[in-house]
């Protein structure tokens, strides 16, 4: 039976397929994938024109959480076991990774990012990679390296290899030298205002032309504790200074930081910036596909430059991208919950109130029930905004199936 339910339902969805704007001729489709018969086409018209109208008038958000209620009733919910069939896979050989910074626990965000890459590597058996993105010596909070170590292993039944990038700088440094050897990387010390004025014109700077030689001491200078001070020397990527993308052109690799790493201490006053040492760790991991956020869309562009000036272009890893879950009555951000924490709102990382890793945990969910709200999501670059309740009743009803499969 067709009713004005369906209308909406199939409406909302190709709304959401498109840019916010749904079309007649699709929502009739759909609803012919329900049982409308082509003899109901002329009675049936004007309710779609109504709805049509009231839809393309609302904001993505609006159509998101209207869809959510309606979802279940078109069938767009595939019953399917597990996520989709990767591209081009040999069985044993799917390595991935999921890189969280030491900046506080692991959160629902999280979660929802391992999930897919997690979940492929135990399908077609390779290795899940943890890597504590720790290079930045400011923004470090020191517990969450044993919170991160402890959630990870829980959330993947201890089948995930955690490693700390501040352990692995022999290897960035490595890598440094190897761009500056090919020419493809070049210490740049001039005023930051006075670069990137040059880049806008796309013209390069005075330092982007200097030979290999006057290149390597230079960035032996950015090494030397008497060298160049901080600010005053960053390792550049040499792009296309062309590139009709600013932000693509000759983008920084590593800089001079002196604060103390809480780890490493003062042993290394030059850090690696995300570019340089997530293509490393990629290419000496042997990662074979990546799901990241899609707020990383312009980085895998940047690195997949940086494997094609080693000539590995061809080892680039398959890539796709995920949207974010934004919930309507809470903003999921590491920084915001420690202020709250911070000021009392919270009693502490675990308080029941947060959707922390620890407190998921302690609330008695286990890890499988959000892998099924990850496999039924799929790989999908849609944003999704839900309120919290609605999230977590989803999850209770995963975790009652789970109990009862048991
Ligand atoms: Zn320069």
């Amino acid at each position: 039976m067709v009713d004005k339910k369906h209308i909406r339902a199939y409406a909302l969805k190709n709304a959401l397929e498109h840019d916010g704007k749904a079309v007649v001729g699709s929502v009739i489709a759909g609803l012919f994938n329900h049982g409308l018969q082509k003899s109901q086409i002329k009675e049936i018209m004007p309710k779609i024109q109504d709805v049509l109208k009231e839809i393309n008038s609302m904001s993505g958000q609006e159509l998101e959480q209207e869809f959510a209620k309606l979802e279940s009733l078109i069938g767009h919910r595939v019953e399917r076991d597990g996520l989709a069939e990767l591209p081009g896979v040999k069985k044993g050989s799917v390595n991935t990774r999921m890189s969280p910074s030491p900046s506080g626990p692991l959160t629902l965000g999280h979660i929802l990012t391992i999930g897919p890459n997690y979940l492929y590597t135990k399908k077609y058996g390779g290795t899940f990679f943890i890597r504590i993105e720790d290079t930045n010596p400011e923004n470090i909070d020191p517990k969450a390296y044993k919170m991160i170590k402890e959630e990870s292993k829980w959330l993947c039944d201890g089948n995930v290899k955690i490693v700390i990038q501040s352990e692995r700088m022999d290897l960035y440094y490595k890598y440094a030298q190897k761009f500056i050897d090919k020419g493809a990387a070049y210490v740049c010390t001039c005023d930051v205002d006075a670069f990137k004025d040059l880049l806008l014109k796309k013209t390069g700077c005075p330092c982007r032309s200097l030979d290999k030689k006057e290149q390597k001491k230079r960035w032996k200078n950015m090494l030397d504790k008497d060298g160049y001070k901080q600010g005053e020397a960053v390792l550049r990527f040499k792009s296309d200074i062309t590139h009709k993308n600013p932000a693509m052109r000759d983008f920084p690799l590593a800089r001079i930081n002196t604060t103390p790493h809480p780890k490493q201490k003062k042993k290394y006053r030059v850090w690696p910036l995300m570019n340089l040492a997530v293509p490393v760790d990629d290419i000496e991991m042997k990662m074979t596909h990546i799901i990241r956020g899609k707020d990383h869309m312009d980085n895998s562009k940047r690195q997949k430059m940086m494997y094609k000036a080693l000539g590995k272009e061809k080892q680039y890893p398959w890539v796709a991208f995920i949207g974010r879950l934004h919930f309507t009555d809470f903003v999921m951000s590491t920084s915001k919950m420690r202020k709250a924490i911070e000021e009392g709102k919270y009693s502490g990382w675990d308080d029941p109130k947060l959707p922390t890793v620890v407190s998921l945990k302690n609330k008695g969910y286990c890890p499988e029930a959000f892998w099924k709200y990850v496999e039924q999501r799929g790989v999908s670059e849609t944003d999704k905004t839900i309120s919290q309740k609605d999230f977590f009743q989803l999850i209770d009803n995963f975790e009652k199936d789970l109990k009862r499969d048991k």
